[in-house]
């Protein structure tokens, strides 16, 4: 399948062609029918499968669709828990954004908030966000969410983990109740499955990859082994396995220290 069969309009594919994509990937191949077709969409889909592309595409095309107003208001809202992602997102809404007539900024924390206050006061239709910078901001009555459309929830999964679960239905309740919803997490916990139930509508589950599973080319074995064995349980293995290259995580940058010299 290539990108001129999922229904996007030909400012869009030129974007999507000046990056050199010749394919869509899985994620984009499903993802983006539906979203065009303004279902609600739950997907599973890690970083580096290209959901950034598969989320922001439909959305630009739906909202180039309206004749922008003189005064621009923010009509979709895509909210992710850090600061490099944000800024990540940005930059693709930015470049596939180039031949179409809609504005984008970014708001995150850490940072002078005045820059970004003026760039929304300019008028701006898509806004990327980490929840924190949104919330403080709208406080201040220096921005409305009254009018968003589309609102994306990227790395759900990892915002919870962040503790922005509070932060998130209080974002809920600055949102219209018409939107439509798509939600992006790694992983599907009991905890994302709630958030999910109680932000999207009816929504399509789109997977690219089984819930929650490992690799099936890899075997694992666990080890139960006193604290203090653990070092020499690692290196009788490493020897008795001839083993070339391996790749071992620790919990600590000291713990990996220590291990490393042994
Ligand atoms: P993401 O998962 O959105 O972070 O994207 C991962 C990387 O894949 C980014 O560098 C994208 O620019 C790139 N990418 C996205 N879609 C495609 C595609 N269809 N073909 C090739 N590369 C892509």
């Amino acid at each position: 399948m290539k990108f001129n069969n999922l229904g996007l309009i030909p400012l869009l594919l030129q974007a999507v062609n000046d990056k050199g994509y010749t394919n869509p990937s899985p994620i984009q191949k499903k993802a983006i029918p539906l979203i065009l077709k303004r279902k609600d969409v739950l997907a599973s889909a890690q970083t580096g499968t290209g959901k950034t592309a598969g989320f922001t595409l439909p959305l630009l095309q739906i909202l180039s669709k309206k004749s922008i107003s003189h005064h621009r208001k923010i009509r979709a809202l895509i909210l992710t828990p850090t600061r490099e992602l944000a800024a990540q997102i940005y930059d693709n809404v930015f470049e596939y954004s180039k031949y179409l007539e809609l504005r984008s900024t970014v708001i995150f924390g850490g940072v002078n908030q005045n820059p970004q206050v003026s760039k929304i006061r300019n008028g701006i239709d898509i806004l990327i966000a980490t929840p924190g910078r949104l919330l403080d901001l709208e406080n201040q009555r220096l921005l409305s969410l009254r009018n968003v459309e589309i609102l994306v929830l990227d790395e759900a999964d990892r915002m919870l983990d962040m503790g922005f679960q509070r932060d998130i239905n209080k974002i809920m309740n600055l949102l219209p109740i018409n939107r439509q919803n798509l939600l992006f997490s790694a992983t599907f916990s009991k905890e994302i499955k709630k958030l999910a139930k109680g932000i999207l509508n009816n929504p399509v589950m789109v997977e690219t990859s089984p819930q929650n599973t490992t690799v099936e080319a890899i075997i694992q074995y666990v080890y139960k082994v006193d604290k203090s064995k653990k070092s020499s349980l690692i290196i009788q293995l490493i020897k008795e396995g001839n083993w070339k290259q391996v790749l071992v995580f620790t919990r600590t940058k000291h713990g990996a220290n220590n291990l490393c010299k042994k």
